[in-house]
């Protein structure tokens, strides 16, 4: 305590005096212990002072805060280079900004001297994912490294990179998680999981939103640190499960989404490599690369489009700070290796033992300075295979079209305006026809939105529009199929139904200067507008599905009102009294009835609805309430209320039936009531948690079925035989009152306007 308070008298004395770099506090000294201790973690108001005092410290750091995080903590970023360096920094950046355009360099001898001048950048990014708390705590321990040392290495690293450092991109997640592990730590629930989502909205999706850039960490760091700075390294810093290899780093395996350019691909797998290698050499063993993680969804790789590269590291988790024993017997194998047999990717299996903290800390400050050194030393190469990857796309591929064309006047504004904010989001330019023109065989009216694919993020763009096609990839040939790391469709046509073609031949028209981010604008079906819409209670468990995050986001988007129902309140029965409707987001009816086992969580935390919550449903349906349930959720409810439906899907293998995340068509019965705002069929979201209906019972009505032949709009899908014409959404009957049943995910990611009528039209109200 002492030291601490004369740590802080020092300070305050010599600041004002100029006393630099040997003021800056060492966590030891501001954190009391060092950081990667056993059971000892920052949090964020601890962390975000260090930053503060180690910024006013040092000549090579300083720190901004970007914005406030979803609820309002300070998302900050640090810039960390040599004192040279950041006296120029305004022209260094000016020099990326001019090396990101090349139809803004004049010629040759202009070009060599901007890349004679401009300095590698990496963007650093931390915690997203907030149980993984090694990230933020190595931040503050290579901060001060960085602000200290004077070794070879660092100088080498501060002479010839800008490393902008976002040490957490959740901050609410660090805070709620530090002091959750804190509250329990020394008691029989150390280590409990976190009994709610760590992020508000998203959870562990909050790192599936690098294209649509919903949430508001997202949006800060996209126009804050890469639309800025144009990174050429992301090292996105991320922990795995235990029992496999000790770290992760790239060369990922396939596929690579088709629009990402290949010098981008050869400057991942190099770099990746590269680390491993150092790593290995430092005597680390259990380094794997080449293993798991895929490159193929946009939702996860904002730089593979923008003219960097993006390394994620996975280190090997323990117990939140509570270190694990692993037995060479616990240790399991991954798809690219076996766990105790050296390989080509995996050279120096680990033995086993205790791993903790410290090991994830040492592990991950080895990987992040052999990025930065890599960085470094390879200064020319980086700014280079940036401009050759920005001059390829103003140069325009074969396989893109001259331009993509969005016709004004489409009646659905919210989708247009969300297609719009992705793509300008996104540094993508996006013009206005300024009269009408014909372009591909149609006519289109002025004031249509033109995007030329001769610009620098034009890959962006092209992914983005575009139909997927996911290659067919089987574990061996006519063997099931290889599972993609995340899903394989993202065309935001069909997601957000909106209109908008391909044109092969340059537009000739007078065009707008590039149109800014435009506002979201939500108009929402007529059903839940204006007086009286119906009382909605969204269930909300303590394991809270992200699905149901994601849905209380687009509510909030949409500004409408619910209420967060809990166990207890439903336990507590008498439903009508408070609601007309309930809505049951994506989760398996063993969590919705359980919850967390009493012991696995503190008390207040475990179980779920019990008996006495499902008696209370039963008689909110027969006394006239409305019950929506989508997918897992909606075995739940067949369950309590005892209907007649079964999941036709659900006991095929993946080589017969397989959709891990795709577009699909699905017809609507015309003029039924759910269906309003929709024509005949919509597009809609089928992943591995949706359903398809077969219907056994006169009560219940089809609303939507899944479309005949192949409904397979954009994606990956084995088996439309199984789905053609089974049912999709439907309707039933009970006493008084109604449920409804969604088979597919009618609320993706807060993406899939196409189907969000169908959704509020379902919580609108009795049929
Ligand atoms: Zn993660």
């Amino acid at each position: 305590m002492l030291l601490r308070v004369f740590t802080a008298l020092f300070f305050s004395l010599a600041l004002p005096l100029g006393l630099g770099a040997q003021g800056v506090p060492s966590p030891l000294s501001h954190f009391g212990f060092e950081m990667g201790e056993d059971r000892k973690l920052a949090d964020w108001v601890q962390l975000t002072v260090y930053f503060e005092r180690v910024a006013r410290a040092s000549s090579r750091v300083t720190l901004d805060t970007l914005g406030p995080s979803t609820r309002g903590r300070p998302l900050v970023m640090l810039t960390i280079t040599s004192p040279e360096n950041h006296a120029r920094l305004e022209e260094l950046r000016a020099i990326q900004k001019r090396l990101s355009d090349p139809r803004t360099i004049g010629g040759e001898a202009e070009l060599s001297r901007l890349l004679d001048r401009g300095k590698t950048v990496v963007l650093m990014t931390h915690g997203i994912h907030a149980t993984e708390v090694g990230g933020s705590q190595m931040a503050a321990r290579l901060l001060h490294r960085l602000a200290t040392s004077n070794d070879e290495r660092v100088r080498e690293i501060l002479d010839n990179v800008i490393l902008l450092n976002i040490p957490s991109l959740n901050p609410d997640g660090l805070q709620w998680v530090v002091d959750w592990y804190r509250r329990w730590v020394g008691t029989r629930y150390e280590a409990a999981p976190l009994p709610w989502l760590y992020h508000h909205y998203t959870g562990h999706d909050n790192n599936r939103d690098w294209y649509a850039f919903t949430q508001v960490e997202t949006q800060l760091a996209v126009r804050k640190a890469h639309n800025v700075w144009h990174p050429h390294i992301l090292h996105d810093i991320h922990q795995m499960g235990s029992m496999g290899a000790r770290v992760f780093f790239p060369p990922f395996i396939d596929p690579y989404e088709q629009n990402v350019d290949p010098g981008l691909i050869a400057g991942v797998n190099q770099l990746g490599a590269y680390m491993a290698a150092e790593l290995t050499a430092q005597g680390k063993r259990g380094v794997v690369i080449h293993d798991r993680y895929d490159a193929f969804t946009p939702a996860r790789a904002y730089p593979h489009y923008h003219g960097g590269v993006r390394i994620l590291s996975e280190t090997a988790s323990a117990r939140v700070a509570t270190p694990v024993r692993i037995s060479q017997d616990d240790l399991r194998a991954s798809r690219g290796m076996d766990v105790t047999t050296p390989s080509w990717n995996f050279p120096w299996p680990w033995e086993g033992g205790v791993w903790g903290l410290p090991d994830i800390v040492d592990y991950m400050e080895a990987g992040a300075l052999a990025l930065l050194t890599n960085g470094a030393r390879n200064r020319r190469y980086w700014l280079e295979n940036a401009f050759h990857v920005n001059r390829r796309a103003v140069e325009g591929w074969d396989k893109w079209p001259r331009a993509w064309v969005i016709p004004a006047g489409q009646e659905n504004r919210a989708g247009l305006a969300y297609v719009l904010r992705i793509l300008t989001t996104g540094a993508v330019e996006v013009h206005r026809a300024q009269e009408p023109f014909r372009a591909g065989g149609r006519s289109f009216p002025a004031g249509s939105y033109v995007v030329p694919m001769r610009q620098p993020f034009a890959s962006f763009a092209q992914a983005m529009l575009e139909i997927q096609r996911y290659p067919d990839l089987r574990e061996y040939p006519g063997g099931p199929p290889i599972r993609p790391y995340d899903v394989t469709a993202h065309t935001l046509g069909l997601l957000m139904d909106v209109e908008y073609h391909p044109v092969a031949e340059a537009v000739n028209v007078p065009l707008s200067a590039p149109i800014d981010i435009p506002d979201w604008e939500f108009r929402l079906p007529g059903a839940l507008q204006g007086e009286g819409a119906p009382r909605i209670g969204i269930y909300k468990s303590w394991q809270e599905p992200m699905e149901a995050g994601w849905t209380r986001w687009t509510f909030d988007q949409h500004g409408l009102a619910y209420d967060t129902i809990r166990d207890e309140r439903m336990r507590r029965g008498d439903l009508g009294r408070d609601y007309d409707v309930i809505l049951f987001q994506s989760q398996s009816p063993g969590s919705i009835r359980d919850g967390f086992r009493e012991g696995v969580v503190p008390p207040d935390y475990a179980g779920g609805l019990g008996d006495a919550g499902v008696r209370a449903l039963r008689s909110f349906v027969r006394n006239g309430g409305r019950i929506v349930a989508v997918e897992e959720a909606s075995d739940f409810v067949m369950e309590v209320l005892e209907l007649g439906l079964s999941n036709a899907v659900e006991r095929l293998p993946p080589d017969r039936f397989f959709i891990p995340g795709s577009i699909l068509r699905v017809d609507l019965q015309e003029d039924h009531p759910l269906n309003r705002g929709r024509k005949s069929s919509t597009p809609a979201w089928f992943w591995q948690g949706s359903r398809a209906f077969d219907v056994l019972d006169p009560r219940i009505e089809v609303v939507a079925r899944f479309g005949g032949g192949d409904p397979l709009l954009s994606g990956w899908l084995l088996g439309a035989q199984y789905l053609a014409g089974r049912a999709a959404v439907v309707q039933a009957r009970v006493g008084e009152g109604s449920v409804v049943l969604f088979g597919f995910q009618p609320d993706y990611r807060g993406q899939t306007v196409a189907t969000w009528p169908l959704l509020f039209n379902a919580l609108a109200g009795a049929p």
